[in-house]
């Protein structure tokens, strides 16, 4: 029989919110212990586009209001733990680009007029020219208006690295899950056969959130999942793009980000409108068509013939939602000892972790147990997450 551990908090789905948490806690001084069934980040976090949003792309179509504070300070509180200041050491971590731009191909649509006027993007967004503007656009053949949104975009693989460093040795591999009661209180949970006491008990299993609770034999909090059908270019002449492509309607017509692949080579990662509903509808082979004629329409100046191409299929997962998303904040409920959450955007696991912890504070639990890390020290620890251009584009 394997021999029990006790923690303060036992967190489960190591993706960017069970690792931000996680580390968070132990810098608080809390013992944890996160498990984690496949690899670190390796189903949403890693797929991401790695866009700290300051909120301004919601301002597009009217859902950030001056009162929605929470996403509007992520990026000061990103990069204040990028420079080693913040409330965790991502020094580790790679910045990919300082600021996230706005692109209209053409004359300025009529919506970015109230876009400009509301609250949320005042004084956060000016316009770039000539030598200022992303490299990838620097071709005389451009037209168009690019501005600068006070955003940035980070390097997820060395985000995962960093928050694995920072989790010493509270990561735990496994993956059955079953409840640990005493009487009709839930305790801990049994993983793999092995009972896990804490204080407090916080799923953060993302897409894997809903069948934790069934198993749990709890039905809420209801989680809802949205696909994306997500296109990657990879070739040795694309140079450094982030930006949103505003096309006529209130989302971007296209996002891009550029990652670097171990090759040395940029990968082009492509979001935004052509991922979501009728790139969700497309086959594989029909959406990489759609993004070839969307970047020979926005960049014909890119040469297609040295190109490779591949799409990846991602849900992202959220509570369910009965009226409008509301994308600027992260998700919390609790349940005696359980907290279920998700952060519903890489850019707010420091919103999840300061709900997390205000739970803490408010039902009085302080760092107490002494988790036996030399135990867990030899037992099996996640892999880190592999970007899926390294797999689909090697
Ligand atoms: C294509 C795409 C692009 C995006 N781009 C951005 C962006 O640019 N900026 C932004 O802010 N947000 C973005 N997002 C949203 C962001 O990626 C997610 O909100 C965030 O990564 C969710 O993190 P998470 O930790 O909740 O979930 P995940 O990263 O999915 O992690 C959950 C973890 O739980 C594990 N797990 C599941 N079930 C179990 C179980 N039973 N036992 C143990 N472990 C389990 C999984 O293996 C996984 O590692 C994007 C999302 C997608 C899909």
């Amino acid at each position: 029989m394997p021999s029990a551990i006790s923690t303060d908090v036992l967190i489960v789905g190591a993706g960017v919110a069970g690792l931000w948490l996680n580390a968070r806690l132990r810098r608080l001084g809390y013992s944890t212990v996160l498990v984690e069934r496949a690899s670190l980040g390796g189903e949403q976090t890693i797929k991401s586009q790695g866009i700290i949003h300051g909120g301004t792309k919601y301002a597009l179509h009217g859902a950030l209001t001056g009162a929605s504070e929470a996403i509007a300070d992520m990026p000061r509180r990103w990069r204040e733990a990028l420079s080693g200041s913040g409330e965790l050491d991502l020094t580790g971590t790679r910045l990919l680009s300082d600021a996230h731009y706005l692109w209209s191909p053409g004359t300025l649509a009529g919506n970015l007029t109230s876009f400009f006027a509301s609250k949320a993007v005042r004084g956060r967004v000016d316009q770039v020219k000539g030598e200022q503007l992303p490299p990838a656009l620097q071709d005389r053949a451009f037209k168009g208006k690019v501005y600068r949104l006070a955003e940035l975009v980070i390097d997820v693989p060395s985000l995962l690295a960093n928050l694995a460093e920072l989790a010493g040795d509270s990561l735990l591999a496994g993956e059955r899950i079953e409840p640990l009661d005493d009487g009709d209180a839930l305790v801990g949970l049994r993983v793999d056969g092995r009972d896990i006491r804490a204080q407090r008990i916080v799923l953060s299993a993302g897409a894997g959130t809903a069948d934790l609770l069934h198993a749990l034999g709890l039905n809420q909090p209801a989680m809802q999942t949205r696909p994306l059908h997500m296109v990657m270019a990879k070739g040795a002449n694309l140079k450094p793009l982030y930006a949103h492509c505003l096309g006529g309607g209130p989302k971007p017509r296209v996002t891009i980000t550029t990652h670097p692949a171990a090759d040395g080579q940029w990968v082009w990662y492509l979001g935004g409108d052509l991922a979501e509903a009728d790139g969700v509808a497309r086959e594989p082979a029909a959406q990489i068509t759609a993004a070839q004629k969307e970047i020979a329409s926005l960049l014909p100046w890119v040469d297609q013939s040295q190109v490779r191409w591949a799409t990846l299929r991602v849900d992202r997962a959220e509570p369910a939602q009965s009226g409008l998303v509301r994308p600027d904040n992260a998700f919390l409920a609790d349940q005696q000892r359980l907290l279920v959450g998700w952060p519903t955007k890489l850019a707010l696991a420091p919103d999840f972790s300061d709900r997390v912890i205000a739970h803490l504070e408010r039902d009085g639990i302080r760092p107490q147990a002494q988790a036996d890390l030399a135990d867990l020290a030899d037992l099996p620890r996640p892999p880190l997450g592999v970007p899926a251009w390294e797999q689909l584009l090697p």
